[in-house]
């Protein structure tokens, strides 16, 4: 071979390494786009709950309107707490949908309590039975000839009570309070049952009492089993005692399975979702370093987010099944004057971030043309924030515009339809022009608790008048294994088969919200909320942002009787569209084969239903948990 020759092949050679590089690089640019293609293809192909229209959808209490009273509430608002106990159930029964009337023994007076032989149920507010005088009587003959009583607060002994312990299921009964430090619902009673879950602030609230053998007790305290929830039958009737003492909203889902426990079987709607935002996603990310951020990782702000939070969020939304909801920031300014709000000029981010969100078949939504809450200047934050308000109505109305625009640009098929108030601050003029001037926004997701102040826009789930659908979000961050959170997780699985779940990227630079504990800790309190949640929940739905809103749409209209007979339960479902979910408590018998839906058992007896009909039928089996 000549020196030549030698050389030309060598340099043959080359080139063809050269062509197989370009060829490699083509091959592997074509696998990204085919798994690409698979990904759109998958979300595409998985089957999204859509939004019913505005007209379609109706608040809960238009929807039960003019319905018969099933039930009957009697209460006594001269006793102590009883107001609140009564706002709480009144918006616990609405959301079952069990329509009741409503007797107050301090304003109507004893005798206005009508005749009991229209209703299934009963349940008494109060502390003192004293109010109910010789009604008490014939309260317990009617529950001993079929009827079903409930005491939702915490009883007062007295002569009256002694009277009908043994009906109640008790055997003895002092003057002595206990305190409910935590409450343990047994493993078959409710959804996260068989766990303990504390009170934040535990005080002597559950009379000590000691139950007869014939007691079903179905929720206790952790530290000395003092009964909390128990039933008891009595004749052909039942009682069912809450004995807890603590009636806040982070508490509905204990008693609305309570409330189940009453008549033979207790169907009620739930929305069936879990959601899980990303607030502030995209936005700009924070140029230069972390104090936390820096220690842990030894990386800048915007590195971090890409290298590490972004693909750990993207593993867990793999693992778990997550669509996010992000939801946008365009600047993070204060301007708040502007009629003509100035574009956002950097649009690398939102394309990257937003564009890999939409990949992974999440959704995006909105949050702000800047970080400014919508509040005009009848908003006063005091000290709590350094927010500005708003110049007026008009330069509002103009950043909202300018976000929606701005999102339609870099991101054309995200389509959003969610907003998340910053800060969960919405102020009720802002909260008015939504509804009618931004007819893009179709929900609000701000928050289910209250803070202590009156900034935080409040919600319960629902469609609003305006027909903007409320979705509160329950709990947030990484902490989610505190006490209350997990309180309040529990208490909404059974209340309204919800999870709504957000975090923040900058949870990561607020020493309150996590930063200094890291990321990996805050990840492992995630992933040990995700765990419980799957654990508890299995079938639980979990879908973006709009998708539960339609959920919501629906378990906000739809209403829901039981028919019992010998061999069947017939659920008849109101303003029906095309499903709807509800839970069912089989008291008196066991489910069989069913029509116009599908049952899913969740725990003793109690199971989620799918209708899929206006008219479901359930065969009914002897047995059962009675
Ligand atoms: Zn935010």
């Amino acid at each position: 071979m000549s020196v030549v020759q030698h050389v030309r092949d060598r340099a043959g050679h080359f080139r063809w390494m050269g062509l197989l590089v370009v060829w490699a690089v083509f091959i592997a640019m074509a696998a990204v786009l085919l798994i690409e293609r698979a990904g759109v293809q998958y979300s595409a192909g998985q089957h999204k709950l859509g939004m019913l229209a505005a007209t379609d959808a109706m608040p809960a209490s238009s929807a039960i309107f003019g319905q018969k009273p099933t039930c009957l509430v009697i209460s006594d608002s001269d006793q102590d707490g009883v107001e609140d106990v009564k706002d709480q159930f009144d918006q616990i029964l609405l959301d079952m949908k069990i329509a009741h009337r409503d007797i107050d023994i301090a304003t109507d007076g004893a005798d206005a309590i009508p005749s009991l032989a229209s209703f299934d149920r009963v349940i008494v507010l109060m502390p003192s039975l004293d109010a109910l005088g010789t009604h008490l009587t014939d309260l317990m003959s009617w529950v001993s000839a079929g009827g079903s009583l409930m005491l939702g607060m915490t009883p007062e002994s007295s002569g009256y009570l002694q009277a009908i312990a043994p009906k109640l299921g008790i055997d003895t009964v002092g003057y002595e309070y206990t305190t409910a430090e935590s409450i343990v619902p047994s493993k078959d009673f409710m959804i996260g049952g068989g766990q303990r879950y504390e009170f934040s602030d535990p005080f002597k609230s559950s009379l000590l009492v000691s139950l007869r053998e014939t007691a079903h007790v179905w929720a206790k305290t952790g530290d000395t089993e003092a009964p909390l929830i128990w039933s008891s039958d009595c004749g052909s009737g039942r009682t069912v005692v809450c004995n807890i003492g603590i009636y806040s909203k982070v508490m509905r889902g204990f008693y609305a399975a309570a409330i189940s426990l009453l008549g033979g079987a207790t169907a009620y709607p739930v929305i069936n979702s879990a959601v899980f935002y990303l607030d502030d996603f995209p936005s700009p990310v924070p140029s230069g370093d972390g104090t936390y951020i820096k220690r842990d990782y030894g990386l800048s702000i915007a590195d971090f987010y890409t290298r590490v939070w972004w693909p750990d969020l993207q593993k867990l939304a793999q693992k778990y099944d997550i669509r996010y909801t992000g939801v946008m920031i365009e600047n993070y300014e204060d301007v708040v004057n502007q009629v003509e709000p100035v574009r956002q000029a950097d649009t690398t981010q939102f394309r990257y971030f937003g564009g890999m969100l939409l990949q992974m078949g999440g959704e995006l939504g909105f949050h702000g043309y800047n970080h400014q809450p919508l509040a005009l200047s009848d908003t006063d934050y005091g000290t709590m924030y350094d927010y500005k308000t708003w110049k007026n109505r008009e330069t509002l109305v103009a950043a909202l515009n300018e976000l929606i625009a701005f999102q339609d640009e870099v991101l054309p098929n995200a389509h959003g339809t969610v907003y998340v108030p910053p800060s969960n601050i919405l102020s009720a003029r802002a909260r008015k022009i939504i509804g009618k001037d931004e007819p893009r926004i179709k929900t609000i997701a701000s928050t289910y608790f209250e803070d202590g102040t009156d900034l935080p826009y409040v919600q319960e789930f629902g469609v609003a008048s305006d027909g903007i659908v409320e979705q509160p979000r329950i709990v947030s961050g990484g902490m989610v294994d505190d006490t209350y959170m997990r309180l309040a997780a529990v208490s909404e699985l059974n209340m309204h088969y919800v999870s709504t779940h957000f975090l923040h990227p900058d949870d990561l630079l607020d020493p309150d919200r996590g930063a200094k504990e890291g990321w990996e800790v805050y990840k492992g309190g995630l992933t040990d909320y995700l765990d419980w949640l799957t654990t508890s929940a299995p079938d639980l739905r979990h879908q973006t942002g709009s998708e539960c809103s339609g959920a919501i749409q629906r378990f906000s209209s739809v209403t829901v009787s039981v028919d019992t007979s010998d061999d069947a339960w017939t659920l008849s479902l109101g303003n029906f569209h095309d499903e709807a979910w509800l839970m069912f408590r089989a008291n008196n018998g066991e489910p069989g084969a069913v029509s116009g839906g599908e049952i899913t058992h969740l725990t003793g007896n109690l199971y989620l239903v799918k209708a899929t009909d206006k008219t479901v039928t359930i065969e009914r089996k002897e047995g059962g948990d009675r």
